[in-house]
């Protein structure tokens, strides 16, 4: 199982916690607070203007009311006044008449007689305070002193002259009468003009107190206003703070979201990614699966893969993503990453410490070599490029491509291990040729493959020739060195889906899948001319050789791998003992006898 890369989590910045609290609870408690001073101050504004709204009510009922009294008061004064009028007109009308003696003279008298009794009725029917109605009472007294006065005294003029009357007037009680009555008149009349004055002094109050309280309201009025402008301000800007703060949670929550999701992705197609190169055959192959993955996890990216070729000392691109223009070749000091094996970063080629291979490129886009490098072999590097990288928030995500070109490495290192261990267990060191153990297992699966695709297969066995003498004669080292050439010419030799081994000792053996009898027999034939025209130089002597071949064929001498090759060992014996350096084929009839 691959290792799963903590980094990969999400991190919030400032936190370990990935979810991002919620609004907290402090916060709620503010705003009721706010909604319940703005409910009072409505509460108060309506309250305030509902009692603005009475107050002209009271004040107009006051104020009527101080009319009525003004108007009454207005009355009383006009009613003195047409008392004294008359008194007056009928004490000249007397006068008149008691110096003329003429009866016109009395005609106001006469008036004043006739009006003096409703008046004096209308003063005395209304409902006056007590000072009033002794002053009316005396005024009365007064007024019928004063009649009974006059009425004498045209009585003695009429009767008795104008002498008489002259007397009676010249005694000076209607004058007394008249004075009393004047005085007493005009201080109701100044009492009545004293009470208008106050009255009208009082109606000036109210409506001043009314228009102090209409100031007053409206300015409490307009305070109020004030006060549920400014907690309704604030809260509004406080509930502006707590939607801007819900749109930054859920905000900072899509984010995280994509992250995770991206992270998942990452993981996910990493992990496919290494479990995939656990079970890649060759380091080419490694190189492919890379650059498969390397598109669908860097996708704003383009790169390639280099591998190292030790027999060569140079790297070769053998895998590539997106629109990246690599140079096929690249040396080791050719890149930076390689030289300080560890990552290299270049945020521009433009006067940057760029890779030669970089610059080859052409491209001055950022770019990151990973160098794949495992207990000091060099297996090759990564390059990638892409202007994503240069942006300083993908400083977690070049992280990330680092660490995972470190798993590439290593998994690559085991590649390159499985390749090695499988090489050296089914390869013969000394010919390069493959061993008896890998003969067997393709031989077996081979021939399955040709019995269900009803081809042929021929299996060749060779033995040289007297390898014992060559031994004796040259050593051991020459008789290897002879095994190493014989080995060479049979690779040189066969097709690629042909399979060389080394059976044991100087024993070699040929499987040729798709190849008739027939066909088989004339290649063991070439290839015995070719062991036979080997030429080598030991200790300035010539050595030669010469094998004695055997061929076997499915179908024709069975279909099971020990009989084919018991068939292709018979048929070099019998080589060997027909003179050997010759090919012969395994009888056909005696093997089919034998087997039944
Ligand atoms: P024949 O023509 O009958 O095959 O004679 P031969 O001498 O080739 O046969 P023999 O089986 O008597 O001898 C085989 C010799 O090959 C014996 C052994 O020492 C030698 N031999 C086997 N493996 C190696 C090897 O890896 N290196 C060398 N130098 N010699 C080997
Ligand atoms: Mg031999
Ligand atoms: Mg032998």
């Amino acid at each position: 199982m691959p290792r799963r890369p903590d980094h990969l989590y999400p991190r919030l910045p400032g936190g370990s916690a990935a979810i991002p609290a919620g609004p907290r609870r402090s916060g709620a408690a503010p705003s009721m607070i706010v909604e319940t001073r703005l409910r009072i101050a409505t509460a108060c504004i309506i309250a305030v203007m509902a009692a603005i709204g009475l107050v002209p009510h009271f004040v107009n009922a006051s104020v009527e009311q101080a009319m009525a009294a003004l108007d009454a008061t207005t009355t009383r004064e006009r009613e003195y006044g047409a008392l004294l009028n008359y008194l007056s007109d009928a004490e000249a009308a007397q006068r008149g008449y008691v110096i003329t003696g003429r009866q016109e003279f009395l005609d106001p008298y006469h008036e004043a007689l006739k009006a003096l009794p409703a008046l004096r009725k209308a003063l005395a029917g209304q409902a006056a305070p007590a000072s009033e109605r002794q002053a009316l009472d005396e005024i009365g007294r007064l007024t019928e002193a004063k009649l009974a006065y006059m009425r004498e005294v045209v009585r003695v003029r009429s009767a008795q002259g104008a002498a008489a009357a002259s007397a009676l007037v010249e005694n000076g009680r209607g004058k007394q009468y008249m004075d009393q009555l004047r005085e007493r008149i005009l201080a109701q009349e100044a009492a009545y003009a004293s009470y208008r004055a106050a009255l009208r002094d009082r109606l000036a109050g109210r409506s001043r107190l009314a228009a102090n309280v209409s100031s007053i309201a409206t300015l409490v009025d307009i305070v109020l206003l004030v006060a549920m402008g400014l907690v309704g301000g604030s809260a509004l800007r406080q509930r502006r703070k707590a939607e801007q703060h819900a749109t930054e949670i859920s905000g900072q929550l899509r984010v995280t979201a994509e992250l995770a999701e991206r992270r998942n992705f990452q993981l996910q197609s990493g992990g496919e990614m290494l479990h995939a190169l656990e079970l890649a055959e060759t380091l080419d192959e490694g190189a492919q699966i890379v650059a498969l993955y390397f598109r669908q996890l860097l996708p704003g990216l383009s790169g390639s893969m280099y591998l190292y070729r030790h027999s060569r000392d140079i790297l070769e691109r053998k895998a590539t993503w997106g629109t990246a223009n690599d140079p096929d070749i690249a040396e080791p000091l050719d890149c930076w990453a390689l030289r300080k094996g560890a990552r290299h970063f270049t945020p521009s080629t433009e006067g940057a410490l760029a890779c030669r291979h970089a610059l080859a490129a052409g491209t001055t886009v950022p770019r990151v070599c990973l160098p794949l490098v495992t207990q000091g072999n060099v297996i090759g590097f990564i390059t990638a490029e892409g202007t994503a990288l240069g942006n300083e928030d993908n400083a977690a995500e070049r992280t990330w491509i680092m660490q995972l070109g470190e798993q590439v490495a290593l998994a690559l290192a085991n590649v390159q291990l499985r390749v090695s261990l499988r090489h050296q267990s089914v390869i013969d060191p000394l010919t390069q040729l493959y061993n008896r153990r890998y003969l067997d297992e393709t031989l077996k699966r081979e021939l399955a493959r040709a019995t269900r695709r009803g081809a042929p297969l021929a299996v060749i066995m060779l033995d040289l020739d007297h390898f014992k003498r060559v031994n004796d004669t040259f050593g051991h080292e020459a008789g290897d060195m002879l095994l190493r050439n014989v080995g060479s010419v049979l690779l040189q030799a066969i097709r690629g889906s042909d399979v060389a081994c080394r059976y044991g000792g100087e024993e070699l053996v040929l499987l040729l899948p798709d190849c008739p009898l027939d066909s088989a027999v004339a290649r063991a034939e070439r290839l015995r001319q070719v062991i036979r025209a080997l030429n080598l130089t030991v200790n300035k002597s010539v050595l030669t050789a010469s094998a004695s071949f055997g061929v076997a064929a499915y179908p024709t001498h069975g279909d099971a791998a020990d009989v084919l090759l018991q068939a292709a060992d018979a048929a070099m014996y019998a080589a060997k003992h027909g003179g050997r350096d010759q090919v012969c084929v395994a009888p056909v009839a005696r093997l089919q006898e034998d087997g039944g």
